[in-house]
């Protein structure tokens, strides 16, 4: 399997970017606020507790998000995919460590971390147009500030986890839609063929 994270600030296009590779490289999606967002649509016990949380722009807890992930790891697996693009996960160390454990537990693990790397003043205004665009209810000004607070503290650090380990893969992204897709094609094609 070529399991791979997209990783990056909120805002920073890993759903647009994960939907490229999906076509490109017949993928299976795990989008960990794909998944949450559903089930706030369905009203499920999950949907009650996540809207709580992401309408005030903090991280589900560690324990039960990697249950979340577990379950979506299974499906995956059961479909039997060539891989998985991991979106919005991991966003700590803790699920950092959690994901590795249960990638070994299938007899796998990652083979990349693409991280978009986008100037901080336009993550902003990508997520205000998202707003308007899809009606997303945490694409607002406060939410948003939120988001990035929570990202610097949280999830920036997992840049030099996956650094450390020499998996992190970095993508200039503030470019278009097609030349980041086409950067990202050329990395993971690299990965495929080593
Ligand atoms: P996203 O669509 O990835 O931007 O996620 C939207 C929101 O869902 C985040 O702001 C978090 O509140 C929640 N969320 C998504 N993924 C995770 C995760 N891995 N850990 C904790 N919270 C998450």
């Amino acid at each position: 399997m070529i399991n791979l994270v997209i990783f990056g600030a909120p805002g920073s296009g890993k759903g647009t970017q994960s939907e490229k590779l999906i076509s490109r490289f017949g993928l299976h999606h795990i989008s960990t606020g794909q998944v949450l967002r559903n089930h706030i649509q369905r009203g499920t016990d999950l949907g009650k507790t996540a809207d709580a949380i992401i309408s005030k722009g903090n991280l589900i807890p560690d324990d039960l998000m990697v249950k979340v992930l577990a379950q979506e790891l299974d499906n995956a697996v059961a479909a039997g995919s060539k891989g998985v693009i991991f979106d919005g996960f991991p966003r700590t160390v803790a699920q950092a460590e959690a994901l590795e454990k249960l990638l070994n537990e299938r007899k796998t693990s990652l083979s990349g971390v693409i991280g978009l790397e986008v100037p901080e003043n336009l993550l902003m205004d990508r997520m205000l147009e998202r707003g308007k665009r899809e009606g997303r209810a945490d694409d607002n000004p406060e939410t948003i500030s939120k988001r990035l607070d929570v990202y610097h503290n949280s999830t920036a650090p997992l840049r030099k986890y996956y650094n450390d380990k020499n998996i992190y893969l970095p993508i200039k992204g503030d470019g278009s839609v097609d030349d980041i897709a086409g950067d990202i094609a050329q990395v993971v094609n690299k990965i495929q063929s080593s």
